[in-house]
């Protein structure tokens, strides 16, 4: 089987069916999707098309009712610290836990000595600009400062690929903006494959090296596009107004169709 030796991630015929109270619901239909090592991937998409689904399956938290996933030709059967996953919210951190010991949990796990876990943390959160606030609790960190200790947990267990759900999705516009920029910066300083979830052209456009766009429910890849504009020397201000940037904008938005339904959940 040539597709599964290869690097990177591959989903091959992924469907997913959810039982629920009032019958079965199909959030994901015929999904095929390719990811290459190194790239910032956009998936793009209305609310209830199944993209938080989708981001579940890949970092093994859920099994495809059909198809298979696999990363550098290895079958995802489950969680595992080289999938760093960072959510909308951050209830996934531990709130009696200081920002480092959130950070340092993943490599506890794997057992690795405190001098390693305390100097793999440093460097994180350094890079996200928690350096000062190791020593905090969660609850005292703001909720871009949370997204950032998030992300920090996720590089510290030295993933393959980070999966982010809609990571800035509760955040202010300048908020927002801000961790846009660092997480591109992130990602040309650590070259790591990159899938992020959302349900802003702006913001898939702002971020992406490609960008795929799922179709309402039963989600499918329905438009896939290389971004090639250039961003160097560009701030996101730069670029929304730039006629590139827009027509893209345009572009990616007229791939879109609207749910047909409303979501159930
Ligand atoms: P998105 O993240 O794009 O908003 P989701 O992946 O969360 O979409 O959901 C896709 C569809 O599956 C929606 O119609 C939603 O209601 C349904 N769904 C999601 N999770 C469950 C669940 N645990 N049980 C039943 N239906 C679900
Ligand atoms: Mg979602």
């Amino acid at each position: 089987m040539t597709g599964e030796a290869a690097k990177g991630l591959h989903l091959t015929g992924i469907r997913h069916t959810y039982a629920s109270s009032s019958g079965p619901v199909e959030a994901l239909a015929a999904l095929e999707l390719a990811i290459e090592p190194g790239e910032l991937v956009c998936i793009l998409g209305p609310s209830g098309c199944g993209k938080s689904t989708l981001l579940e399956l890949i970092a093994g938290l859920r099994m495809p009712t059909e198809g298979r996933i696999t990363l550098d030709g290895r079958l995802i059967v489950g969680p595992s610290r080289r999938r760093g996953v960072v959510f909308q919210q951050s209830t996934s951190l531990y709130p009696w836990r200081t920002v480092r010991g959130n950070v340092e949990l993943a490599l506890q796990l794997a057992r690795a000595p405190r001098a390693v876990r305390r100097a793999r943390a440093e460097v994180e959160l350094a890079r996200v600009g928690l350096a000062d606030f190791a020593d905090h609790r969660v609850y005292e960190l703001s909720g871009g400062m949370q997204q950032r200790c998030q992300i920090a947990r996720a590089l510290a267990a030295d993933p393959e690929v980070l999966l982010l759900d809609e990571p800035f999705g509760a955040l202010d516009a300048m908020t927002r903006e801000s961790l846009q920029t660092e997480l591109r910066e992130i990602w040309a300083a650590t070259g790591r494959t990159i899938v992020f979830i959302t349900h802003s052209v702006e913001e898939a456009a702002l971020l992406g090296s490609r960008v795929l766009v799922m179709s309402a429910r039963p989600g499918r890849v329905v438009a896939d596009r290389e971004l090639g504009f250039s961003r160097s020397g560009r701030s996101s201000a730069d670029l929304r107004g730039a006629p590139d940037f827009v027509a893209v904008c345009r572009e990616l938005r007229g791939t879109i169709d609207r749910p047909v339904e409303q979501d159930v959940r």
